[in-house]
């Protein structure tokens, strides 16, 4: 076989390998968007994953037990996770404020919520707080980590498959930069600012339904993106959508929101 036609085959036989890969995970549709998209864990490997990493990080840090912060923070999430409907139903909500300078917060797959005090003067108010948790439990409830984690295990497998593949060294570089130029600017990156929407406009549902004003958002990244002068934290460091574009789509989506946020019970509710 001469060099040109191995260099078909393997690739070739790396898209019938990869394409297994992704057509065998577990589809799942967004409950807000309809948007389906393939994971790379169950449900309930999620929330054992999930929980592992919650009492990991919390037997590592200060967790506050009670006063203002405290119970700020769990009414909110309350409200919150009420307001994600039956796709929050099947977790099993739970939330800690570590006492930290991080300016930061996260919600881990099954529903286990983390906020550090540092981030709390940045929330002018609730609604502004209600903005960050919400957009973390969207990531949660969207299973954006098991997502990315089939994106991971798709790249390896075609990295392997080219590795595979019986070619010279230097058509193994010419496959791998193909995928890993594919992996870098066609799949993984895009993907990435598309999760970041997707939690931005989900969470902005829930602020709505939950009762807080949904125009705290916009208010709320702004002041985000002033903090720490680019010292920003890791969930919002590289991935997140620049910040004109960002309120741009979060006010293409705000007359949705405000019309659930008039119609919420739970508005002007301290
Ligand atoms: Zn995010």
């Amino acid at each position: 076989m001469d060099n040109r036609s191995r260099l078909i085959l393997t690739i070739l036989g790396v898209i019938v390998f990869v394409g297994y890969q992704y057509f065998s995970a577990e589809k799942f549709t967004n409950p807000e968007t309809g948007k389906s998209a393939r994971v790379a864990l169950s449900e309930s490997q999620e929330a054992r994953l999930g929980l592992a990493s919650y009492q990991k990080v919390l037997s590592e840090s200060r967790v506050l037990k009670s006063g203002p912060e405290h119970d700020r923070v769990l009414r909110i999430a309350k409200r919150l996770a009420d307001a994600t409907g039956e796709a929050g139903s099947k977790f099993q909500w739970a939330v800690s404020v570590v006492d930290s300078k991080q300016v930061n917060a996260f919600c881990l797959p099954g529903g286990k919520i983390v906020v550090y005090t540092g981030i709390l003067p940045v929330a002018e108010n609730d609604a502004q707080l209600a903005t960050v948790m919400g957009h973390e439990m969207a990531h949660a409830i969207a299973r954006h980590g098991s997502q990315r984690m089939l994106q991971t295990k798709l790249a390896n497998a075609a990295i392997t498959g080219a590795q595979l593949g019986t070619m010279g060294l230097e058509q193994q570089r010419e496959i791998l930069a193909v995928i890993g130029a594919g992996a870098q600017y066609g799949v993984i990156l895009p993907f990435s600012r598309d999760h970041e929407n997707e939690a931005d406009y989900m969470g902005l549902l829930y602020m709505a339904r939950a009762g807080y004003d949904p125009q705290e958002s916009v208010n709320f990244w702004k002041r985000m993106a002033r903090v720490g002068g680019g010292q920003k934290p890791p969930e919002f460091a590289s991935t997140h959508p620049s910040d004109e574009t960002r309120v741009r789509r979060l006010t293409e989506a705000m007359p949705k929101a405000l019309d659930i946020y008039r119609k919420s019970p739970l508005r002007g509710q301290p």
